[in-house]
Parts: C-alpha cells; sequence; structure tokens
C-alpha cells in the first residue's frame, strides 16, 4: 500500500483547516512546516472572540473584507504566541498568498511558499518572493479520501470482487477485474 506524499499531506492539512474558515468569500487553510513537521496551521478567521463573517455578514471596505486575520498570518501568529521559530520553514496554502501575507511570510523567513491554486497573483508578491529568494510552487491536492475502516473496506471490496469474478457473467467478470485494479487488490487472500 503506497503512502501518502509528503508534499499532499500537508495540502491536505490546509484543504482541512479552510474548512474551518469564518468568512464566506473566500476558505483559506495554511500550514507551517519545519523538517516535515507541522508547527502552526490557520485559517481565516475574526479576531478570536469577535463577530464572525458567518454570521454577521463580511465587513467589506474597498472590495475587501477587513473582519478576517488571514490564514497565513494566522499561523505566523500562532508561531509568535507560543514562542516557535519560523526561520527556514515552509508554508503550504490552498490559494497563493495575497500581498500583505507574502511581505510577513518572507519576514518571518519562510523559504518556501507551496500553494494549490492561483489567486490573484499579485506581480508585486511574485517579485517580491523572488527577490528574497523564496521558492514559491504550485502543489494541486490530488483526491484524498481518508477512511478511517480502511481494513474493513478493503476486506469487503475483496469479498464482491471474488464473488463477481465466480459468476459466469462476463460483465460481472470485468466489472471485478477493474474493482481490482483501481483499489489494488490482491488476488490471493490476506489483506
Ligand atoms: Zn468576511
Ligand atoms: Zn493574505
Amino acid at each position: 500500500m503506497e503512502r501518502i506524499a509528503w508534499n499532499q499531506y500537508f495540502m491536505a492539512q490546509s484543504h482541512l483547516l479552510a474548512l474551518r474558515s469564518t468568512c464566506q468569500r473566500l476558505m483559506v487553510g495554511a500550514t507551517i512546516v519545519r523538517d516535515k513537521r507541522m508547527i502552526a496551521g490557520g485559517y481565516n478567521g475574526s479576531v478570536s472572540g469577535s463577530k464572525h463573517c458567518i454570521d454577521e455578514g463580511c465587513y467589506v471596505i474597498d472590495g475587501h473584507c477587513v473582519r478576517t486575520v488571514h490564514a497565513e498570518m494566522n499561523a505566523l501568529l500562532q508561531c509568535a504566541k507560543f514562542g516557535v521559530p519560523t526561520e527556514g520553514a515552509e508554508i503550504y496554502v490552498t490559494h497563493f498568498p495575497c500581498l500583505q501575507c507574502c511581505k510577513a511570510l518572507i519576514q518571518a523567513g519562510i523559504k518556501t511558499v507551496y500553494y494549490a491554486s492561483d489567486y490573484k497573483n499579485h506581480p508585486y508578491a511574485i517579485s517580491l518572493f523572488a527577490e528574497a529568494g523564496v521558492d514559491t510552487q504550485q502543489v494541486a491536492l490530488e483526491e484524498v479520501v481518508v477512511d478511517t475502516h480502511h481494513r474493513e473496506t478493503r476486506h469487503l471490496m475483496k469479498k464482491v470482487v471474488d464473488k463477481l469474478k465466480q459468476s459466469g457473467d462476463q460483465e460481472s467478470q470485468d466489472l471485478a477485474v477493474q474493482t481490482q485494479n483501481r483499489y489494488q487488490l490482491p488476488d490471493k487472500e490476506h489483506i
């Protein structure tokens, strides 16, 4: 069984964090990583204890919601709050950082920015990252399925595949082979 790749693992974490966002305009998640360890995470939302956009609507000035602290900033501030160094760290974000976050990430010593989706990629942010020697790489999140009953699921699928193979029906047998290949089920027993 193949393990999930590191960059997919951290990017999946950022997507999970984005689900906690409290602003409907854009749901963003960010994970700061050092030496393949997650050291902080953030999503875009109001200041702790304040009203949420999802309850009160966004507070928009000049086309921007000013209520929220951005995901990248929240992740950096978590490090500041608990005294965790960010020098040389990497960040995984669901969207390309805005100009303000770009500057904060550079100042905090972040060396690589992995982002899943382009988002208004500001030319000044792109040139600032380049100037600071910060590497930016797009990493699209592949399909990640979290199945906490993984063993049982595979066992059940194997049983169904075996049953289909035993049938005299060609279509059922084809389905069995397709399923077996798709989920890389072994020919022999013991999953
Ligand atoms: Zn908002
Ligand atoms: Zn931002």
